[in-house]
């Protein structure tokens, strides 16, 4: 069956990597001139499924009210004239009920778990190398609420068998002893020993020069203008002024989705939330992470690739609005050198931004569209790095009619 992906960011990548492997002809249709060049580019490295969870949580409405004047704030709404942006809010508020955030957490970290064993597995049989690293994530809190939030989520954690850990501030710099020299002030910690790290845009490079291998095509600079409908199917894409025809299309266009999605009468519920990085040499070994850590206060995560430091966070609701705001990239690279001062020279730092494709749920959203030959991977969110890898298996398990990890 010949089966064209739309988007070749982790999840299209992924998608395609899982297809090929089943036998398909696969063909991927990306906008830009390579794999991963938009919100899979410049992540966090973070591949934690510890973590996965939903923003829409019991209490993130009247937080979110409190940062609305803060400029610096990790989560900002930046209201705007459009009907889009309101109703994703309101559904995200609707999902800040206790039921809700229990349904979309168990979703979500089933999804994640399934994803970090298909990774584990990939890398078994593939040999694939990211910058990779296997240190775990140490969460870290600098006040007594914060560290009462991370004793609330070891209770969850417990509850779901992840390995994790609550520590005092001395086992935290046990655990990441560069942060002995950080001008932050610790009130505890909570170490997940199993999450892991990497970086993203390497990994898809790669993974798509092994699919490559097997047979797959990508065509690159080739942004598709519409998805043919014939009758009760579709048909195949048009990509310029090219008809390509495909038994089977699957969209992975992240927070671009729903341009596509419209004209055929369809339409998800996802907002493009725009977040920050900055990537720099590290210059000082000792000084810097040892692998990851996710500053609760800031909601910022430091993570080490290789011989490059990554600080990633930051969340605005502004439409694919693509200005950074001085003000933002200062704090981030402010709080940064706060956690780890001697680890890099800040002042060279190189600042990305990308659009994480939220759903108000946060649950991503794999499935066949009432078009039967019409597939989604979509909405990934904060965790797509995470899921990618189970996102990708269970949409080629769809494709194919068999099970998914959450059927
Ligand atoms: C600051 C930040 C930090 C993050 N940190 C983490 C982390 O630590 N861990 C984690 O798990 N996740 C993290 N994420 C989230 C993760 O990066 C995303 O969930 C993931 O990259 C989404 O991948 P995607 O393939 O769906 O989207 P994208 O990477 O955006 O890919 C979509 C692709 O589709 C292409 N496309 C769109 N429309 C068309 C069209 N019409 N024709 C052809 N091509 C098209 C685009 O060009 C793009 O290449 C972070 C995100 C941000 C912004």
């Amino acid at each position: 069956m010949h089966v064209i992906v739309i988007g070749a960011g982790v999840v299209g990548v992924t998608s395609a990597w899982y297809l090929t492997r089943d036998g398909h002809e696969v063909t991927v249709i990306e906008a830009r001139e390579g794999v991963a060049l938009e919100t899979s580019f410049g992540n966090a490295g973070g591949i934690c499924p510890g973590f996965a969870g939903p923003w829409a949580a019991p209490g993130m409405p009247l937080k979110a009210l409190g940062w609305l004047f803060r400029e610096n704030a990790p989560l900002k709404i930046r209201p705007r004239l459009d009907a889009a942006q309101w109703a994703w809010l309101a559904r995200f508020t609707r999902n800040c009920t206790s039921e809700r955030y229990a349904a979309n957490k168990t979703q979500m970290q089933r999804v994640a778990h399934f994803s970090k064993a298909c990774l584990v597995d990939l890398r078994a049989e593939t040999g694939i190398r990211y910058d990779d690293g296997t240190g775990g994530i140490l969460q870290i809190f600098c006040t007594d609420e914060e560290a009462a939030g991370g004793a609330r989520a070891a209770h969850i954690l417990q509850d779901l068998g992840v390995p994790h850990r609550l520590l005092t501030p001395a086992e935290a710099l046990a655990v990441e002893p560069s942060l002995a020299r950080s001008t932050v002030s610790l009130s505890g910690a909570l170490h997940l020993p199993a999450d892991e790290t990497g970086d993203c845009h390497l990994f898809c490079r790669d993974l798509a020069r092994l699919a490559e291998a097997h047979g797959c095509r990508f065509l690159f600079d080739s942004p598709v203008s519409a998805v043919l409908r014939e009758g009760d199917r579709v048909a195949g894409v048009m990509a310029g002024a090219t008809r390509i025809e495909a038994d089977a299309v699957v969209l992975a266009t992240g927070p671009w989705a729903n341009r596509l999605l419209r004209p055929l009468g369809l339409s998800l519920p996802i907002y493009p939330v725009k977040g920050y990085a900055l990537t720099c040499e590290i210059t000082d070994t000792e000084a810097a992470p040892r692998s990851s850590v996710m500053d609760e206060h800031s909601k910022v995560m430091v993570t080490r690739l290789g011989k490059r430091l990554r600080a990633a966070g930051v969340a605005e609701l502004a439409g694919f609005d693509p200005s950074m705001r001085p003000a933002v990239l200062n704090g981030l690279r402010d709080r940064v050198a706060a956690l780890f001062p001697d680890a890099a020279d800040f002042a060279t730092a190189e600042f990305w931004h990308g659009f994480r494709p939220m759903t108000p749920e946060g649950a991503s959203r794999v499935e066949r569209t009432r078009l039967p030959n019409l597939f989604l991977n979509l909405g990934h969110g904060s965790n797509g790095w995470t899921q990618a890898c189970g996102t990708g298996r269970m949409l080629a398990d769809l494709v194919a009619g068999r099970e998914t990890c959450l059927s």
